[in-house]
């Protein structure tokens, strides 16, 4: 979201979230945040270590891998993957000299045919969300946890699961350790939560950690269901832990404290989701909607639930769009001008390219920068190649990411304003 100091407050809760903690929570078992992007989990058997996700590079893996020789003293037997993002998964590699069993759910429904043909630009969008290309003093946050290790050229070493199961359980016992892996689709189709129910502990991997989730990953994707996420955390909720393990930020101790932080989490997003849906229902288009709908102001007040990854605005959208589609249901969108056409008739009738290139810079001058950029992208969108007019859209994109409270959301303004001006 778009607030005063917003780059400030994500600094802040950076500042408060991403140290480098190897928690013993219970005995036997580690958290270790602030060592990766995502969290790592070890949990100690009879014989051997169970890993939970791997960390996001390579180098990082072989880090974790020194602190668990030193402090546990026991091989690798198995590695259970939350979920498939990368950063849960590109440690892998670090972890396979004692031929661990990799365990992973295969996802309910599979992305849509044909995804591959769009790799050139979630590669290029997924660079800019991410911030590939910023320097450490522009990336000040990558939200949920340290800056990703590719950034700094190390690698990703992904390791296929041995077992991938396809139902929605499996009980099991490892090396002395009672698990049950539940599936949990919510920021992924694949992903589950390990409970050991012997020892009160539930990892959860992203379907809950300590700020508004990502819903909507501005890097473009297939819809992350709402209503089957809400599901999921009630699930969570469920089950009686005393220990919270989350794929990102600090672990959640005390059973009240967990009941409390996932029935907040659950209730804000079930919000904007009912919010959303009966707007719809009035008609509303999504950027009425968008304009309308933000995260209550009790639950943005919690330490949790801050806007610094995921944002309610973009949710608002995502859910138009998943339920409606692309039509906002007024009929002079059905067949809506060229973009070229419509800015061509748009800057002749206020007064011609000059007089919008004017407007331009009194909007940076007035602090008016959304306004800004939209007068930028009409002479853009017009063909006009004027280098002015691209140098005034990156200045502004740069002003609103200080403005701007999430990391993907800073990260993306700040690339975009770089593109323009190489
Ligand atoms: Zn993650």
């Amino acid at each position: 979201m778009l607030t005063e100091k917003g780059s400030q407050k994500l600094s802040d809760f950076t500042e408060k979230n991403s140290h480098e903690n190897y928690v013993e929570v219970t005995k036997g078992i580690w958290h270790i945040s602030g060592l990766g992007h995502s969290n790592a989990i070890c949990i100690e058997g009879n014989s051997s270590v169970i890993l939970i996700d791997t960390l996001d590079s390579f180098e990082r893996g072989k880090i974790l891998l020194q602190f668990i020789r030193e402090r546990i003293g026991k091989s690798i037997s198995t590695v259970i993957y939350t979920h498939g993002h990368p950063d849960h998964r590109g440690g892998a590699g670090a972890f396979i000299e004692s031929n661990p069993e990799i365990i992973a759910f295969a996802p309910i429904t599979p992305t849509l045919a044909k995804t591959a043909m769009l790799q050139d630009i979630q590669n290029q969008r997924g660079s800019r969300q991410f911030g590939y290309t910023l320097t450490d003093e522009e990336n000040i946050s990558q939200g949920i946890g340290r800056r990703e290790g590719i950034a700094y050229g190390e690698q990703r070493a992904f390791v296929p699961p041995t077992t991938l199961y396809q139902q929605d359980s499996v009980v099991r016992e490892i090396d002395g350790v009672n698990l049950e892996l539940i599936r949990v689709p919510g920021e992924t189709e694949d992903q589950i939560m390990i409970w050991l129910p012997d020892r009160k502990v539930l990892c959860c991997g992203d379907n809950y950690y300590g700020c508004f989730p990502n819903l909507y990953a501005i890097r473009g994707g297939q819809y992350r269901d709402l209503a089957l996420w809400l599901q999921s955390l009630d699930k969570l909720a469920a089950y009686p832990a005393e220990y919270l393990l989350p794929g990102h930020t600090a672990a959640v101790i005390g059973r009240d404290q967990i009941q409390e932080v996932l029935l907040d989490f659950r209730n804000a997003i079930d919000d904007i989701l009912t919010r959303t849906l009966q707007g719809m229902n009035l008609g509303k288009s999504a950027d009425q909607l968008a304009a309308e709908i933000g995260l209550k102001p009790e639950y943005a007040a919690l330490p949790y639930l801050g806007e610094f990854y995921g944002c309610a605005e973009w949710t608002v959208r995502a859910v138009y769009s998943a339920y409606l589609g692309w039509f906002d249901g007024n009929p002079t969108h059905l067949h809506p001008l060229p973009p070229r056409e419509k800015a061509e008739k748009t800057i002749a009738l206020m007064g011609g390219i000059q007089s919008v290139l004017d407007a331009a810079k009194k909007a940076f001058s007035t602090e008016e920068y959304q306004w800004c950029l939209e007068l930028c992208d009409l002479l853009l969108d017009a063909g006009q190649e004027i280098t002015e007019a691209k140098i005034l859209k990156a200045s502004a994109l740069r002003v609103l990411a200080e403005y701007e409270t999430s990391a993907n959301g800073r990260h993306y303004y700040i690339a975009s304003a770089k593109e323009l001006t190489e």
